[in-house]
This record gives structure tokens, C-alpha cells and sequence, in this order.
């Protein structure tokens, strides 16, 4: 139950956005950014595009603060919907742009698990983040060349992520 991930270099290009998105601290050029790289990563990955909202100051009560949700459309006529929050709670600093990815990725994992691997409900087991951390190395790897040759498009011509080094 892999989740596959052709060699590219786009999430990697656009993950640099985001950082530089995040480093400016602008609400609206982050929400752009973090779309960007959803956008490419639902593309490679044939599921369905997701809806993200950035919001301001992270959510917090006497738990922790809240980094991210997924919201699942459940067939209405919306996108499903992915939350993230820029500042941190108590300090009201950015998100370290690491933390950040990992959350949009995250919340991305819950959208695989619903819309590509088919399963009823998604939990935080340890493929879960096993698939995250794997697109996470994924997306922050240096760019990686085309293949030499071309290939058929389909699932074997993909190389699975959750094997990469
Ligand atoms: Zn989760």
C-alpha cells in the first residue's frame, strides 16, 4: 500500500517557495504557496485537489495548539479541505517552515488515505507516518533529474517513496 511519487523536481522547487513564502510572514503569499505544492503533489499522485486555508495564530487550549486539519467534503460539492496555521500560539512566531510542511503533508496523508488508498477511516497508525515521513523526503529532496528514459505512465512507472533512502 505504498503511496507512489514520480522522481521530479517540482514539489522540491516549490517547497523552496513555501519557505520563502513562510520567511516573509505574509498570510496570503504562504495560502499561494501551500496551494502550489498540494496542487503539484494531489496532480502526482491522481487524487482529487484539496482546498487550503492558512490561518493566522494556531488554535490553542490547555492540550497544545492545533497545527493543521483535514476536512473531508464527504461528497458535498466542496473541495476537501486542508487547514494549516502560520504563527505559533504562545509566541506568535512563524512556524518553523519544516513543521510547517511536515503539517500540510500530514494533512495531505489523511487525504491519500481516503481518496487513494480507499480506506474508511484514517488513522495515525505507523504506515501513516511512515507515507508522510516518505513524502517528506520526497519533497525536500534536491532536484532530481528526469529519467533517463522515458517510461509508461501508470503506478510502475513510479518509483515507491516509502522506499527512498
Ligand atoms: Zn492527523
Amino acid at each position: 500500500m505504498a503511496v507512489r511519487l514520480p522522481p521530479n523536481g517540482v514539489l522540491p522547487a516549490r517547497a523552496r517557495g513555501l519557505e520563502v513564502a513562510l520567511g516573509t510572514g505574509n498570510r496570503r503569499q504562504t495560502q499561494i504557496a501551500s496551494q502550489h505544492i498540494l496542487d503539484a503533489a494531489c496532480t502526482m499522485l491522481r487524487a482529487p485537489r484539496l482546498r487550503v486555508d492558512v490561518g493566522g495564530v494556531r488554535p490553542a487550549d490547555g492540550d497544545g495548539e492545533l497545527h493543521g486539519l483535514y476536512t473531508p467534503s464527504n461528497g458535498g460539492p466542496k473541495r476537501d479541505r486542508v487547514q494549516v496555521w502560520m504563527f505559533t500560539a504562545r509566541r506568535r512566531q512563524v512556524v518553523a517552515f519544516k513543521t510547517f510542511l511536515r503539517t500540510l503533508l500530514h494533512e495531505l496523508c489523511h487525504h491519500l488515505d481516503y481518496e487513494r488508498l480507499q480506506l474508511d477511516d484514517s488513522f495515525h497508525t505507523e504506515g501513516f507516518y511512515k507515507r508522510e515521513s516518505s513524502l517528506m523526503r520526497a519533497v525536500l529532496a534536491p532536484n532530481v533529474a528526469p529519467p533517463a528514459r522515458s517510461r509508461a505512465s501508470g503506478a510502475d512507472a513510479a518509483s515507491p517513496i516509502s522506499t527512498a533512502p
